[in-house]
């Protein structure tokens, strides 16, 4: 019996012990085509040499340098990549190990931001219902999955959540994306109303919804309805871009295609596309500059800042998708993915609805078409779907999403950016395979 304490004490996992390209392979041998990059991590795939030689290069140099005492080179160089390539007014980047450790970084970053300024009762967030921000107590707080979040009430932080922008389910028959994008305005202006727009810190959402409805757009000009009403109560935007961004939708952020710009971006995921652990929170200058010219130090820290073998990493995968014009390829292979599951599962009775941008896609099942009637959870149907494309040797993301209390299934697919045509027909086909397994 293995040793390792794993999240599921009730299944046995194969052991992974090598990677090709977009495959995986275990330890009998047996090769998963990585068709949602582990959780949209592995943007290149798994073996990319000109990675592998930049973290042996730099474990060589200098493996680690505590935050405390240095910055390092790939730190300063990455910091940079980023802010010349960020949405302006975002001029610094505060580097930390991963999704959760950003988002918590990105709420203290707001919360002393506003006691610098002598507004110290601004402590309050809003956030989404169907959100997934993390596993930390304070992201956990922020995240809106009422199952996830139970166990572990009290939970540490203020939040309120208002409704997510969820057009499948959501807009009511005859409304226009405009008139439901407006309706949610309407609810988030009257939720800040409620609390008291002087006590609102700020409002935290996923610009592609991931790890809970399985990427899910918001209809068009509904980030820049959220942006002015943050503008008009002097309230922080703050985007998780861990899942849908470092090009996942076509757009290195996602929001750029949104046209509006937050003031902290949090990142991870894709950053280092799983070479080494590595996440971000973006900040704009304002908040730098009210904390330089303030107290001068952020009250928040941990060892593994700006982890120079990390950072190398990083800088290693973004100049690669760069250089290799990855983002382009992005959204043609999103194009391909989308129109290859539209012509597989169009007509599918379970497959309710497909959607998503560039290699980031979800499909969401459901019992009965028509209705959108979600299946009986204690199917667990997603988990069951994720088991039979392990044997067809495919690795997809499910996901339980809570729909008000009832629990929806839904497959994410974020495949690497290196796929080549024959590979997305792989994806599809398995992915049938598997449907037609656990749904016959
Ligand atoms: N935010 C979002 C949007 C995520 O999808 C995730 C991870 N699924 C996180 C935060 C947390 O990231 P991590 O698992 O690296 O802590």
């Amino acid at each position: 019996m293995s040793h390792v304490f794993h999240r599921h004490l009730k299944h046995a996992y194969p052991t992974a012990v090598g990677g090709e390209g977009p495959y995986l392979i275990d330890a009998q041998g047996k090769r998963y085509l990585d068709a949602c990059g582990g959780a949209a991590v592995s943007c290149l795939g798994h073996s990319d040499a000109e990675v592998i030689e930049a973290v042996r290069d730099q474990v060589g140099r200098l493996a680690y340098a505590h935050s405390s005492f240095f910055t390092t080179e790939p730190m300063e160089e990455l910091a940079d990549f980023l802010v010349e390539r960020a949405p302006a007014g975002l001029s610094s980047v505060y580097f930390v190990s991963g999704g959760s450790e950003a988002v918590e970084a990105a709420l203290k970053l707001a919360r002393q931001y506003f006691i610098e300024r002598g507004e110290p009762q601004r402590k309050h967030l809003i956030a989404r219902r169907q959100s997934y921000h993390g596993n930390t107590l304070g992201a956990l707080a922020t995240g809106g999955n009422a199952w996830r979040r139970q166990q572990f009430e009290p939970l540490l932080v203020e939040v309120s959540h208002v409704s997510p922008c969820y057009a499948y389910r959501d807009q009511a028959p005859g409304e226009t994306p405009e008139a439901y994008g407006e309706r949610l305005a309407t609810e988030l202006e009257a939720e800040i109303q409620r609390l008291g727009p002087e006590n609102v810190m700020a409002f935290v959402a996923e610009p592609v919804v991931g790890a809970t409805l399985g990427a899910v757009p918001a209809v068009p000009g509904y980030f820049r309805r959220v942006r002015e009403i943050c503008d008009r109560h002097g309230i922080l935007l703050v985007l998780d871009e861990v899942m849908c961004g470092m090009g996942r939708t076509g757009t290195l952020f996602a929001a750029e295609q949104e046209g509006v710009t937050a003031d902290l971006v949090t990142i991870a995921k894709g950053l280092g596309a799983g070479y080494q652990p590595i996440g971000a929170t973006l900040v704009s200058e304002r908040i730098r500059a009210a904390i330089a010219e303030g107290s001068g130090f952020f009250q928040h820290g941990h060892t593994y800042i700006g982890h120079a073998t990390a950072c190398a990493a990083a800088l290693a995968v973004q100049r690669t998708i760069e250089a290799r014009g990855l983002l382009e390829r992005v959204v043609s292979l999103g194009e391909g993915l989308q129109q290859r599951l539209e012509a597989r599962f169009g007509d599918h009775p379970h497959v309710g609805d497909i959607r998503g941008r560039g290699l980031f896609r979800g499909l969401e099942l459901v019992a009965e078409r028509d209705a959108k009637t979600p299946f009986d959870p204690e199917r667990k149907l997603h988990a069951a779907v994720k088991r039979a494309a392990m044997d067809e040797g495919l690795m997809c993301y499910p996901m339980g999403g809570t729909l008000d209390g009832r629990r929806g299934d839904h497959i994410l697919l974020a495949p690497p950016f290196i796929l080549d045509d024959a590979q997305l027909d792989e994806i599809v086909d398995k992915l049938d395979a598997s449907l037609t397994r656990v749904l016959t």
